[in-house]
């Protein structure tokens, strides 16, 4: 019997005490591929995908899939090809859209600060709806459609005002943050909108924050949402679609997040009870997506036993893998091959031999660390996959201490794919110039 990981990952489990994704045994990718690599399963991400379908089945919606959680292009392209539209925040993410087959109708512009240039660029190309975040931003979206002959359809992004309850760094919708229209300046806004010659008011959007781990945020914000469409309509500006933006959070270390379906379920039930079950919806998850599709396999260098600490240096590090960095955030870590008997959750199978470690990375930084007080039955050379890591890891990797970034490999079944070649040191010096002296 496979062991499953993590509840409801069927795709990424031990087959006889071998790590797979899917049906590739990681060790042997590992081996062909080299470390640190990250590995993502296409069905996980189908079947997240599937968990919002069947939630919207029979509604008019439209899933956004927020690319920045893991903008390579053989995921953006499972994504397309699965029929969603890209949330995207700036004018680069519109080229990938564009370069994995995605189509600009389908794309949602988020994002406070868009330029004049990544205006333009989204204009031409034909972008579904640009996500508006003050009335400064109107104004020069408005003179910039009118400089390439086009319209902008817009929403606003609305400050609902409700605590998300994560993390403050991933919280987005209070009064304190930088992101969306004040919760009582929204009329006044969306009329500016509305009299603004190079604009169509086409919605509102919302996205109160990210790893969201409760229904009741979602279930205020949707109230707050629909009580402000109401007002705006009483000024008569039709609102025709509603975007209630991504941030359903999942399972790191035992959190229990609602599942999609059930989460959408009473979502509708709330927005059916108001009349606005019809309209046309939309949403935009990222993690939610990715985030449990995704491992990332490294190698053990070096053990090293220490008087307060014992320190697990893996080849992996802060510029792959940022979330405990920037966020203290947790992702488990296991072995990636364990004895095929009396298989536990979390990959040690030998309590006894288990030695408490803080997993740490090469880079040249205290804060370089993937893991804290990790219980590891570890010995040099051995393979550990940090879990969860398919959102906001590879997307937020860096060249820190000159590392290149790693490889991807996003299995289909018995097919490893390449997305992504490991970065060499080329690649990186590429456009860097010497001084002529
Ligand atoms: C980041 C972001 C999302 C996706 O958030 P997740 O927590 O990854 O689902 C959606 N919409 C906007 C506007 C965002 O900035």
């Amino acid at each position: 019997m496979p062991h499953e990981l993590l509840p409801g990952h069927p795709h990424i489990a031990y087959k006889n005490g071998d790590l797979y994704v899917e049906n590739q045994r990681v060790a042997d990718l590992a081996s062909q591929h080299s470390t640190p690599l990250f590995v993502y399963s296409k069905a996980s991400m189908l079947d997240a995908l599937a968990a919002y379908q069947r939630g919207f089945a029979g509604r008019k919606a439209r899933i956004h899939y927020a690319m920045k959680a893991n903008s390579s292009l053989g995921v953006l392209q499972v994504f397309a090809q699965a029929g969603c539209g890209f949330d995207i925040v700036s004018g680069g993410e519109l080229e990938r859209v564009i370069a994995a087959g995605g189509d600009p109708a389908l794309v949602i512009f988020s994002g406070v600060g868009k330029t004049r240039a990544e205006m333009k660029q989204a204009l031409q190309a034909g972008v579904g709806c640009f996500n508006v975040e003050s009335e400064a931003e109107l104004e020069v979206l408005s003179e910039m459609a009118i400089s390439v002959g086009k319209t902008a359809n817009v929403s606003l992004r609305v400050n609902p005002n409700v605590d998300p309850q994560t993390h403050p760094y991933i919280s987005t919708g209070l009064k304190g943050s930088k992101f969306g229209v004040a919760h009582d300046r929204t009329v006044q806004t969306y009329q500016r909108a509305a009299a603004l010659p190079g604009l169509k008011v086409i919605g509102i959007d919302c996205h109160i924050g990210s790893q969201i781990v409760l229904e009741s945020p979602y279930l205020d914000a949707v109230d707050r949402m629909l009580d402000l469409v109401e007002s705006i309509e009483a000024v008569g500006i039709p609102i025709h679609h509603l975007d209630f933006g991504g941030g359903l959070g999942i399972n790191y270390n035992g959190e229990t997040p609602p599942a999609a379906d059930d989460l959408w379920h009473k979502l509708l039930a709330k927005l059916d009870a108001r009349g606005f079950g019809q309209r046309q919806l939309m949403i935009e998850p990222g993690r939610s997506l990715v985030g449990n599709a995704g491992i990332c396999v490294t190698e053990v260098l070096y053990l090293k036993p220490g008087e307060q600490k014992n320190f697990c240096i893996i080849d992996a590090a802060m510029n792959d893998l940022p979330r405990p960095a920037m966020y203290q955030a947790y992702h488990a870590i296991i072995n990636i091959a364990i004895q095929a008997t009396n298989t536990p959750a979390r990959g040690i199978n030998d309590t006894k031999n288990a030695i408490v470690y803080d997993v740490v990375g090469p880079v040249c930084e205290s804060g370089d660390w993937i893991g804290r007080d990790r219980t590891l039955n570890v010995k040099q050379g051995d393979l550990l996959a940090v879990l969860s890591a398919g959102a906001y890891c590879m997307s937020m990797a860096s060249n820190y201490n000159t590392r290149g970034r790693a490889a991807e490999i996003l299995v289909d079944g018995d097919k490893p794919h390449v997305i992504r070649q490991r970065e060499t040191t080329a690649d990186q010096i590429r456009a860097e110039f010497l001084i002529n002296v």
